[in-house]
């Protein structure tokens, strides 16, 4: 006999087709503002394919991201939709950039396209940890406001895992940028092994077979994409250039209005931009994209941690590389990024539950050393940055980097084992990451920490259960 609860879990709200219509809404919009400022501009409704994702978790429950989106029923003012994100703008006022001028950035929001008026809204999480709507406004999906044209077809579809029907999968995009119609075979196979050392990868290895992904070629005139500091200027389909907010190795698109246009082609849950790219480099954003260099060395890492922060909202363990943020987490504020902590208090750990009984909190670790070892290798990174070395010798300065904190790593007494390690989220002092190593923290490591892991695997669950 099956128990009535447990048979309520695989039956779809009945509601889903009442309240919509099984296609996906694209709400387009600027996001505007300064260090201190922020608006959002309506920019318009779009019509796309059939809704990819679950049709039973349409509220997130990870409460995860510096901001969320809700779609709510003007009627009843129930939220319909929900889902936690980070952005471009997010990142950029945190810039020094942001304290001086203005700027306007592209995003988009997608849901499930609605059968009556609802409100769109904004939040923005507050330094109390919780969300505060800073932007509301009020549609109706059936207007003739909302842009039905037929998409556009950009580019072919190449289909490396077809594992079932894209509502109860996750669907992954890897989309193409800087390689040219003579260069898709090239295409597939850097997307096949990125994607295939993904999927090697726990949490992902053991949900292999809940993942589809595909791969969309748009042939680009040139290969490779924009290097700025080196002058190199490039036509790409997507626009990714390196050196986002002046970081060399930093990867971005600023064009969200041709990328979503090109993807609505094909069903995804997630985008990883793949630069056809010999040059170190890559990004990734929570609920946006990742974006990764295919052609170097440790490309294989910067794919994985890069699709850390895009999918599950995992922050960066480590904290000395230059980045171009300051005051990324105000004092005595937790951050929600569910690998690091303020440890503000011990006995609320978020992750207390997978820490062993009689390891201290905080944990020790030998970070004296370790810093000492990583500032020299910054300052040489740095120095090569500024020479504009070849890949060979950055590549050379990350495998001397690897094999002098390898050993300190391994020797370390709670190498292995679930703590609070000071050092995290680009700060030395008074952020904690959870195991002394991940590869959200160095490249040394193939796997993801325990935390981590589970992040991941929760986010998995959101599209598949
Ligand atoms: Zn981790």
């Amino acid at each position: 006999m099956i128990h009535a609860a447990l048979l309520l879990a695989f039956v779809p709200p009945a509601d889903f087709d009442a309240t919509f219509t099984g296609r996906t809404l694209r709400f387009d919009y600027h996001h505007v503002g300064t260090a201190t400022e922020q608006h959002v501009a309506y920019a318009g409704l779009r019509i796309e394919g059939e809704w990819p994702g679950s049709r039973k978790q349409l509220v997130d429950p990870v409460d995860l991201g510096k901001y969320r989106f809700r779609v709510l029923d003007v009627a009843s003012g129930d939220v319909l939709f929900a889902r936690g994100f980070c952005s471009i703008f997010g990142e950029w006022e945190t810039t020094g950039e942001a304290k001086q001028s203005w700027r306007a950035f592209e995003e988009s929001q997608r849901f499930p396209e609605p059968r009556r008026p609802v409100f769109l809204a904004l939040d923005e999480r507050g330094d109390d940890g919780a969300f505060h709507e800073f932007w509301r406004q009020e549609i109706d999906p059936t207007s003739r406001f909302v842009d039905r044209s037929p998409l556009v077809k950009n580019g072919d579809v190449i289909t490396l895992r077809e594992n079932g029907p894209a509502a109860t999968k996750v669907d992954l995009l890897v989309i193409a940028d800087g390689y040219t119609a003579a260069q898709r075979g090239e295409l597939e196979a850097d997307a096949k092994r990125l994607t295939d050392t993904l999927l090697a990868t726990q949490p992902f290895a053991r949900h292999a077979s809940d993942f589809n992904v595909r791969v969309l070629h748009m042939p680009a005139p040139s290969s490779g994409i924009s290097n700025p500091r080196k002058g190199d200027w490039k036509t790409s389909q997507l626009g990714l250039s390196f050196n986002a907010f002046d970081s060399d190795r930093y990867v971005l698109t600023f064009s969200d209005r041709v990328l979503r246009e090109a993807a609505a082609n094909v069903p995804y849950d997630a985008l990883i931009l793949l630069a056809n790219e010999r040059k170190y480099g890559g990004g990734g954003i929570y609920n946006l994209w990742a974006t990764c260099a295919a052609d170097t060395e440790p490309s294989p890492y910067v794919f994985v941690h890069e699709f850390g922060h895009s999918f599950a909202g995992l922050a960066d363990e480590y904290y000395s590389s230059q980045v171009a943020y300051e005051d990324f987490v105000a004092p005595g504020v937790e951050p929600w990024e569910p690998n690091v902590t303020a440890l503000l208090d011990p006995s609320k750990l978020k992750w207390r539950d997978l820490v062993i009984a009689g390891t201290p909190l905080p944990t020790p670790w030998g970070q004296a050393k370790y810093d000492e070892v990583d500032l020299a290798y910054q300052k040489k990174r740095k120095a090569a940055i500024d020479a504009k070395a070849t890949e060979e010798t950055n590549e050379a300065l990350m495998r001397e980097i690897k094999t002098q904190t390898q050993p300190l790593i391994a020797a370390e007494k709670f190498v292995g084992k679930v703590g609070a390690f000071e050092g995290a989220a680009y700060q030395a002092k008074g952020l904690y990451r959870p195991e002394v190593d991940c590869i959200m923290f160095t490249r040394n490591p193939t796997s993801f920490c325990r935390v981590c892991e589970r992040a991941l695997e929760r986010t998995i669950a959101r599209f598949t259960e």
